[in-house]
């Protein structure tokens, strides 16, 4: 037998946690094995908070590496550890710092909220982050009359700006999980099962959003089917968040929203799923990859971050 095969993972883990004074923040598109290791799983918003609160000496960050950037921005003390430098996210690609500067320019008395899908340059270039379970209520909560730029999602952007009439310019970005899904399909699920309700992430596009019967972040999605009366939900975001829907309201019958291309699996984010039990096992061990932040980048993307907490801690989200 293989040097593999005889480590029982969940428990070295445990033991390395409690030996280290390390925690396992999960997000929720992490597979289900992974979620029930984590001492705590949640959306960006949670998780940062989580993060910065934590009184651990080390932060296992199972999800992408915008992520793992934000707790070490909050907790600069502390270690963090990805378990895959290679998790990263399209949609925090889609917005390149050299690009975002000169869009800022030409685009003068703008107040910048970027989404916390960012690398750590963008968030230092921004005035508050956002996360969708936050946006609409951050940018509600400024003057009627600011200006904004929202970054770097235009389907988050264009949802915030329905929902808020204000001026905003939006960045063109995207994630490739969220603009793929399929309304054919979606709606061809819905004649099948015509009590299903369809719910949608605000990352996804304007068809499908017109579509749901509510729109959310990811933890505003789990709250809906813990507490609406429904039955069976087609479910338009990345399909990890199913996993926590099935252990609060096993019952209910989920159904993931099929993307455009039916052979590609793209209902599930390819970077998030990078992340596996043995490569949490090895980082854990070995202490390593640490995710390091440039000072001078990270104390200027902390304002943003700490802004968006106190709004959001004022405003009792
Ligand atoms: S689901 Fe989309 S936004 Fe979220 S980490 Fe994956 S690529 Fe990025």
């Amino acid at each position: 037998m293989s040097e593999t095969r005889q480590i029982d993972y969940v428990s070295e883990i445990e033991r390395m946690k409690a030996e280290k004074n390390a925690v396992i923040l999960a997000h929720y598109y992490q597979t289900g094995d992974i979620q029930d290791i984590a001492d705590f799983i949640g959306d960006s918003l949670a998780l940062s908070q989580k993060a910065a609160s934590t009184r651990a000496d080390i932060i296992l960050f199972a999800g992408v590496r915008f992520m793992a950037e934000t707790a070490k921005i909050l907790t600069p003390d502390k270690k963090v550890l990805l378990p895959d430098m290679n998790a990263g996210c399209s949609l925090a690609d889609s917005c390149k710092a050299s690009d975002f500067i000169k869009f800022i320019k030409d685009n003068p008395g703008r107040t910048v909220i970027s989404y916390v899908n960012t690398t750590a340059e963008i968030k230092a270039l921004s005035d508050i982050i956002c996360t969708s379970s936050n946006a609409v209520k951050i940018i509600e909560s400024l003057p009627e009359d600011e200006k904004i730029i929202f970054a770097p999602d235009r389907n988050l952007g264009n949802y915030i700006l329905n929902e808020t009439g204000r001026d905003i310019v939006i960045w063109p970005g995207s994630c490739h999980v969220h603009e793929e899904f399929s309304l054919e399909a979606i709606l061809v699920f819905k004649k099948e099962y015509p009590e299903a309700k369809i719910i949608v992430h605000p990352e996804c596009e304007l068809p499908v959003r017109m579509v749901a019967d509510f729109i959310g972040s990811t933890s505003a999605l789990l709250k809906f089917t813990q507490k609406d009366d429904g039955k069976i939900y087609i479910v338009a975001t990345e399909a990890g968040i199913i996993h926590q829907m099935k252990r609060s309201s096993p019952y209910k019958t989920y159904i993931p929203a099929p993307p455009k291309d039916s052979t590609c699996g793209c209902s599930e984010c390819s970077f998030m799923k990078l992340i596996t039990m043995v490569k949490i096992y090895n980082c854990l061990k070995n202490e390593k990859p640490e995710i390091f932040v440039d000072k001078d980048i990270l104390e200027k993307a902390q304002k943003p971050i700490i802004k968006m907490m106190e709004i959001s801690e004022k405003l009792g989200l």
